[in-house]
């Protein structure tokens, strides 16, 4: 069959959570644009942004929204979570207190949307590794705990960018197909 006859099966929306200035606008630029931004602000972010993936053969849209900065008042609204089916819940390995706040996350997560959205806890900066503040072991611990798959990335090496993303499209896919 021909290009445009081709339908799009599948749309997955997907939520970046987690405190601000973790890196959630970055991993999306680099993620769906090959773009980073040393100082972002919060202004960079756009509201969701649709990225087509190949999945075993079939074409999947990830449609992916990210914050315009309003986590910083704690005031994302129940509209951000609707009809979510996987979440990249981010903190930054370099500040402690943004892997403290994952409980707070998850149970906003929790309590907006399915319980069964798929959730990988991202480990953002990796890049990072002389002020490293959270081990590996103890997110991979909280991760099982919590049932989340887990990664380290860094939107600015680009490391496990597309993995992570990807891991929550396909468990989606997965489930769902
Ligand atoms: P957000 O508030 O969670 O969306 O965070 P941003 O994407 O705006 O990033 C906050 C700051 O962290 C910016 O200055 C980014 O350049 C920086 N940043 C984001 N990702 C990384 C990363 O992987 N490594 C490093 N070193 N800095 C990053
Ligand atoms: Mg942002």
């Amino acid at each position: 069959r021909s290009e445009d006859e081709q339908t799009e099966d599948y749309l997955f929306k997907i939520v970046l959570i987690g405190d601000s200035a973790v890196g959630k606008s970055n991993l999306l630029a680099r993620f769906a644009r090959d773009e980073f931004y040393p100082n972002s602000k919060s202004t960079i972010g756009v509201e969701f942004q649709t990225q087509k993936m190949d999945i075993n053969g079939k074409e999947v849209k990830a449609q992916i929204w990210d914050t315009a900065g309003q986590e910083r008042f704690r005031a994302v609204t129940s509209a951000y979570y609707r009809g979510a089916v996987g979440a990249l819940l981010v903190y930054d390995i370099s500040r402690r207190q943004t892997f403290d706040s994952v409980g707070r996350w998850l149970n906003e997560l929790h309590t907006h949307s399915d319980m069964n959205v798929v959730t990988i806890l991202v480990g953002n900066k990796s890049d990072l590794k002389d002020a490293r503040e959270v081990t590996v072991a103890e997110a991979k611990a909280l991760a099982e705990a919590q049932g989340l798959f887990f990664m380290e990335t860094s939107a600015l090496d680009s490391s496990n960018v597309v993995a992570a993303f990807r891991t929550v499209v396909e468990e989606i896919y997965r489930i769902l197909s």
